[in-house]
């Protein structure tokens, strides 16, 4: 779960991450950075044409990830663990 740091939906989330671009380090987040494409009749969306809600990916550094204990974006460090890297919450130091 992450929330939005900045731009028109700032503030918002927690939200779910749908997919991460690590080349363009770009994410699409659900229900975050929609834009209204207007479609022909027959899209398989909208039969009838007209508007359809898509997806636009955020940048990921406009993205923090979501910790539920301190209920706030946070961030992230890592701590070992049993021997494994983990991500933890910066302020209290909740694994995530
Ligand atoms: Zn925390």
């Amino acid at each position: 779960m992450v929330v939005v740091l900045s731009g028109n939906f700032r503030g918002q989330g927690p939200a779910k991450i749908v997919s991460i671009d690590r080349d363009s380090k770009r994410a699409v987040v659900e229900g975050i950075n929609t834009a209204l494409k207007h479609v022909k009749r027959g899209h398989p969306k909208s039969p009838q044409g007209g508007r359809v809600t898509i997806p636009v990916a955020i940048d990921v550094t406009n993205l923090a990830l979501h910790c539920s204990s301190c209920n706030r974006g946070v961030r992230v460090k890592t701590q070992v663990i049993d021997g494994a890297k983990r991500r933890v919450c910066g302020k209290c130091k909740k694994s995530l």
